[in-house]
């Protein structure tokens, strides 16, 4: 029974996301552009994105494929094995466990080695370990990854025994298939020179292994061309227009999740009623309040201020008082005076097609990235596939 009495629901517009995975994809026509699907596809449901990007694939048309997905952990990467998605898998965060080594042997999941521990079980499992290898090194983000030095020891030394050492320099053909990546800090950043640096030194590490590098997300893809490895990694840029962020100018990207509610509730105050919890608003002269079924338990942000746009009738109204669960308010009195008609029943968008996410994160002091993918579990996707 797929019945849902209440109006709250993100709608995921499907043909849309797929439209700018193409885009992006082709301003990098020479690297492979990997499909950042974790957390849920940043709220855009995991399963549901993969499936429309892995069936797009198949289409005749001269579009360019996508070569794979990358997922947080291993549960993440399981999930969509068992849902029937078929591409190969890349775990960010790599082996937890080393158990973990057998589950992507068996799964074609590609794991990111980024710690001592993860190279120790790698360095056991030996010549049974035979999926796609990952190495991270830190060129500045100082979260994951081997420091420089440190991996060129790694290389050398530990990394593979197989590997002979000649004028002191790596030869190619003994050492297994990897990849080198690292993750930009600060690209969306295009005035300091942090991302310069961090390319330079993710370039010069890949030419002296010989071997292939990712660093690009979608910043890097949109704001730095250098960053353009064999393979990039496209995440928001999937789902958003970015608003409010430069763009290439030559590529316009659309929101894919719309976010929105109902009207259930609507009151007149007189000057100085307040409304919500803390009475942090009051009416400053007679106003006309209207209440809508969504709240932070289902991933609207409670830090939204006073004035945070609604879009309702081709207008914006805005929040007054304090976010509640499962509800908010917002004045229509301006559109009252309009004359236009609202009722009980109306739809209003939180944010989407019409008012971009982009502008509520300004609001609520946070990022498109975390309202996407706060949306909660509640929030039925309804999927538009054409
Ligand atoms: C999340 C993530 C990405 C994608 O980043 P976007 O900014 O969403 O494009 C790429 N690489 C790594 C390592 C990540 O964790």
């Amino acid at each position: 029974m797929n019945y849902t009495s209440r109006y709250t629901q993100a709608i995921i517009n499907l043909p849309k996301l797929l439209d700018n995975y193409q885009k992006m994809a082709s301003l990098a026509p020479n690297s492979q552009t990997i499909a950042v699907i974790k957390a849920d596809a940043y709220g855009h449901g995991a399963i549901a994105v993969a499936k429309a990007l892995e069936a797009a694939n198949t289409c005749p048309a001269k579009l360019t494929k996508v070569p794979a997905f990358a997922v947080a952990f291993i549960d993440e990467a399981i999930a969509l094995r068992k849902s029937g998605i078929t591409l190969p898998i890349l775990v960010l965060e790599g082996a937890f466990q080393q158990c973990d080594l057998n589950i992507a042997q068996q799964y074609n999941f590609w794991l990111m080695f980024h710690n001592k521990q993860q190279l120790q079980w790698l360095l056991d499992a030996g010549d049974t370990f035979t999926t796609n290898v990952w190495f991270k090194v830190d060129t500045g983000m100082s979260r994951l990854g081997f420091q420089i030095d440190e991996l060129t020891n790694i290389m050398k030394t530990a990394f593979f025994k197989k590997i002979t050492l000649k004028k002191g320099e790596l030869e190619q053909e003994t050492i297994q298939q990897f990849v080198l990546c690292s993750h930009l800090s600060d690209a969306e950043n295009i005035t300091k020179d942090k991302t310069s640096q961090q390319i330079k030194q993710t370039l010069a590490l890949a030419k002296q292994f010989n071997c292939q590098y990712s660093l690009a997300n979608s910043a890097g893809i949109i704001n730095w061309p250098a960053s353009y490895g064999d393979w990039n990694r496209l995440g928001i840029a999937l789902y958003t227009s970015l608003a409010i962020k430069p763009t290439v100018p030559s590529i316009q990207l659309q929101p894919v999740m719309t976010l929105q509610s109902s009207i259930i509730s609507i009151r007149k105050l007189a000057t100085g009623a307040s409304v919500g919890y803390g009475e942090i608003w009051q009416a400053q002269h007679p106003s006309t309040i209207a209440t809508v079924a969504i709240g932070y338990g289902d991933g609207y942000p409670r830090s939204a201020k006073v004035g945070t746009p609604v879009y309702l009738k081709n207008e914006t109204a805005p929040l007054v008082g304090r976010v509640s669960m499962d509800m908010i308010t917002i004045d229509i009195t301006d559109l009252i005076n309009k004359n236009i008609q609202i009722n009980i029943g109306d739809k209003v968008e939180l944010w989407g097609e019409n008012l971009a996410v982009e502008t509520i994160a300004s609001y609520a002091d946070t990022i498109n990235y975390e309202l996407l993918t706060r949306v909660s579990a509640r929030v039925p996707r309804v999927y538009l596939s054409h």
